[in-house]
């Protein structure tokens, strides 16, 4: 008998998995229908003994200190910040945009005292910032908007700006100084020995099963368990009972060149020209030195794999839907990117993994003090469990 069937094997349920066992001493049964662990995050090395990541560029951010520290545990990391550029009339510049994205596009020469003025002037008065489109065109106005933004969100979603939540584009800031780094946060970095190693080392726990190649719905009631953590789509767990949940899947074409280095930055975006978004070269990410270079390209895909919630009001609608259903399920926990249809990054999803495990910690009343050491439950413990 298992404490706990946990569904996915990526952050949200390798971090709960761990917690569970090595805080509580736990059995947990981790399964996850495909043919390995990490989740989005997982990587390998190709035929020719490159780390790429399968499944596009994942690149640590956080400002939170406790999920560094908690994933340090598993970990030694390699300092690394990204940087993106955007291809635009025929030019690499730095997206976010920022100072030099405006002098070079422009040809100008404005200093950062300048340059909010010169944003101000083109910038589209909003009522409510509601939207994706509102959130840049209120700031940048219609121009650099329609350069940097509109043909990439339309690309990535398949729909337009102007449809989406604003929390989307807002995802990229805009600047008035030099920082072209994508992300600020306190801490960026990789996990020196790939994202793989650390999920093994998260997992390697005497009281933790992993099954991969396997659909929790094949075993669900073949596996004996007391309680079930869920990070798939939600909509799938309660059978599309209110229709469809739209998630935005993408194709991956990796590829491996015969030159040391292809791209003079991690990422180059592609927001007016181009079938793909983006290509991604990843020995900027991992300092793998090696006479080749492994790039993926991102298309931009309906159908496949779920990877991202697509957030807009009636989908929202829609989620809050199946959220109430969650919430009426007992003894089920969802979590993560998929299960709580949430825009979040891999800190953000270790953090509320985090969480809910402190929310069990104080719900769930601990079944392993009364275990023998065969690991079968003495009488009477089970009952206040389960
Ligand atoms: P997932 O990693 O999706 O794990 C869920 C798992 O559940 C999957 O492995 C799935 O196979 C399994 N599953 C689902 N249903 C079942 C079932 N019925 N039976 C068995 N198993 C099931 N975040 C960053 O912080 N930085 C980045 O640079 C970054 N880049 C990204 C780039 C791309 C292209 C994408 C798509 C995402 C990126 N992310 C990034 C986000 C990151 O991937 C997620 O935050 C994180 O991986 C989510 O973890 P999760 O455990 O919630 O979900
Ligand atoms: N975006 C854009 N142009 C860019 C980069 C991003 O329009 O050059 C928009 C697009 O809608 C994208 C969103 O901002 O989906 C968030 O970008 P991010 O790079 O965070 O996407 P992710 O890495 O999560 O795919």
């Amino acid at each position: 008998m298992f404490d706990w069937m946990i569904v996915g094997a990526g952050f949200a349920g390798s971090v709960l998995a761990e917690r569970l066992a090595s805080q509580r001493g736990d059995r947990v049964l981790v399964v996850d229908r495909r043919n390995h662990i990490g989740g989005n995050a997982f990587d390998r090395y190709n035929e020719h003994g490159l780390l790429v990541h399968q499944y596009g560029p994942h690149i640590f951010h956080t400002n939170s200190e406790r999920i560094f520290d908690y994933l340090s545990q598993f970990t030694e990391w390699r300092a690394y910040e990204h940087r993106v550029l955007a291809q635009v009339d025929g030019m690499l510049v730095p997206i976010p945009i920022n100072l030099d994205t405006v002098n070079k596009l422009y040809n100008l020469n404005l200093t950062s005292e300048e340059l909010p003025a010169w944003f101000a002037e083109r910038a589209e008065p909003v009522d409510i910032i509601k939207t994706s489109r509102d959130v840049v065109v209120s700031v940048v106005g219609v121009e650099l908007y329609e350069k940097f933004f509109q043909g990439y969100t339309r690309k990535q979603w398949g729909l337009d700006p102007s449809e989406l939540d604003k929390s989307i584009t807002a995802r990229v800031p805009i600047r008035t100084n030099r920082d072209d780094r994508y992300f600020t946060d306190s801490h960026q970095f990789m996990p020196r020995d790939g994202y793989t190693r650390m999920f093994e080392k998260m997992l390697d726990h005497p009281n933790i099963a992993v099954m991969t190649n396997t659909d929790y719905r094949t075993i669900r009631d073949l596996v004996p368990h007391r309680k079930l953590i869920y990070t798939g789509p939600i909509d799938e767990y309660f059978d599309h009972r209110y229709g469809k949940l739209p998630y935005r899947s993408l194709q991956f074409r990796h590829e491996t060149l015969d030159v040391e280095q292809a791209l003079p930055t991690g990422t180059i975006n592609y927001p007016m020209t181009e079938d793909y978004t983006r290509v991604s070269e990843y020995k900027h990410m991992t300092g793998q030195i090696h006479p080749k270079t492994a790039v993926t390209y991102e298309y931009p895909s309906a159908t496949g794999d779920p990877y991202y919630p697509i957030l807009r009001p009636e989908n929202a609608a829609l989620y809050k839907q199946y959220e109430a259903l969650a919430t009426a399920t007992p003894d089920v926990w969802f979590v993560g990117r998929l299960a709580t249809y949430r825009y979040y990054n891999m800190d953000q999803v270790t953090g509320q993994a985090l969480a809910t495990f402190e929310r069990i910690e104080a719900s769930v009343p601990r079944l392993a003090n009364g275990r023998s050491h065969a690991g079968v439950a003495l009488p009477g413990t089970v009952a206040s469990a389960a």
